[in-house]
């Protein structure tokens, strides 16, 4: 599953350099009250675009939720699950869900619970139906590295296709203050990485 962020493009990396493992890189455009879809989107196809040319073929695919109409903000990690579901039944062999995870994140261990839990459910509605793999694992390839470590291992051009911001201005820069552009400030700052790597490019 990945986003365009820090976290799931070091993950990306980490599992295409790492790893023979055949994969199917998935994202969600996640529309709402926070209007940060077309700059993650915009982010996305840049850093996929890279990645092939860099590491070696990948599958890929999106879907949308669209939320604009909704006052609240929906949780993500659910909307994650529910999406993570319906591309493991699409994807034939599929048994494991790659996620980018870190330690650091916020509650991150209850959430990640709530999550599996919310996949387990609805994957056990397809395999009742004799759909998918018998068992599907949730993996955190980055889950024990600091976010810092992340930003300073990933190559310069890429650090800066990525896209962290929750809340973009009108004009599509980032606000350099909810909780997403404070975290890759701090990480830049730790992993020793230039302002140029802290500024996110505008979403239009
Ligand atoms: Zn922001």
């Amino acid at each position: 599953m990945f986003s365009g962020g820090v976290d799931s493009t070091a993950m990306l990396v980490k599992l295409l350099a790492g790893s023979d493992d055949e994969l199917r890189v998935h994202h969600i455009h996640m529309a709402n009250q926070e209007r940060r879809d077309s700059a993650e989107r915009r982010a996305v196809d840049a850093i996929l675009a890279y990645c092939r040319r860099h590491y070696r073929p990948f599958r890929t695919s999106e879907s949308g939720l669209d939320f604009r109409a909704l006052e609240a903000i929906p949780i993500d990690y659910l909307s994650i699950a529910f999406v993570a579901c319906q591309v493991a039944i699409d994807t034939p062999r599929c048994t494991r869900i790659a996620v980018g995870s870190l330690a650091a994140d916020t509650d991150i261990e209850n959430r990640s619970l709530r999550q599996r839990r919310v996949f387990d459910e609805m994957y056990a509605c397809y395999r009742a139906r004799k759909l998918g793999e018998p068992k599907v694992e949730w993996i955190y390839p980055v889950y024990d590295q600091p976010k810092s470590a992340l930003v300073a291992a990933l190559p310069k051009e890429l650090l800066d296709l990525t896209w962290s911001c929750r809340r973009p201005l009108e004009g599509g820069q980032a606000c350099g203050g909810c909780k997403a552009c404070r975290a890759r400030e701090k990480a830049c700052i730790e992993g020793l990485r230039g302002p140029a790597e802290v500024a996110q490019n505008r979403a239009s």
